[in-house]
């Protein structure tokens, strides 16, 4: 598995709008086993393929909690549960929304408060190209909507005030510059 590049905010690449796969064969298995991997390495829980400049309409997610360990003292359990989307869409979303505190790979070390829906319905093409569909809240919500938005060129900090925005944006290029 390849660790890839990932694509920095306000590179104008991410803003690019993700194409229909249809089909899930093996170069897109590989395309999803290298996402994971890089995502892993990040560290970080959903991972676009236009954050890895590639503009297709696949994300992984694995929210990686940690479970209580059998023994006592002992370091908690990372619980790996990777779960791949190909071509989602959103079908419904509740009338409640609520704030999560934001971040993003490609956004890094900022992080805002953006206001979604708390549950959403959504449909979808696994690992395997079959077709699923599932309800679902909580972080699994919130990050699922936040890496559709990749998919469409939108980023967690285009939901915030302008001023916050501002803000993130004129760090993001600051960054940019000294590591340039
Ligand atoms: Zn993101």
């Amino acid at each position: 598995m390849t660790i890839m590049p990932i694509i920095e905010a306000p590179d104008p690449s991410l803003r690019r709008i993700s194409a229909t796969v249809a089909a899930v064969d093996d170069g897109l298995r590989r395309l999803m086993d290298d996402m994971l991997a890089t995502m892993y390495a990040a560290p970080g829980i959903g991972l676009a393929a236009i954050q890895v400049d590639v503009p297709k309409r696949v994300l992984v997610i694995d929210l990686q909690r940690r479970a209580e360990p059998v023994e006592e003292g002992a370091e908690p359990i990372e619980v790996r549960e990777p779960r791949y989307f190909v071509d989602p869409e959103i079908v419904w979303a509740s009338d409640e929304v609520g704030a999560y505190n934001e971040g993003c790979l490609s956004v890094p070390e900022l992080f805002g408060d953006v206001i979604r829906p708390l549950r959403i319905r959504a449909r979808w093409l696994d690992y395997d190209g079959a077709a699923r569909e599932e309800e679902m809240d909580g972080l699994l919500a919130t990050c699922l909507q936040h890496e559709m938005d990749h998919l469409d060129g939108i980023l967690f900090y285009d939901h915030l005030s302008k001023l916050k925005r501002d803000m993130i944006v004129k760090k993001l290029t600051k960054r940019q510059k000294l590591a340039a």
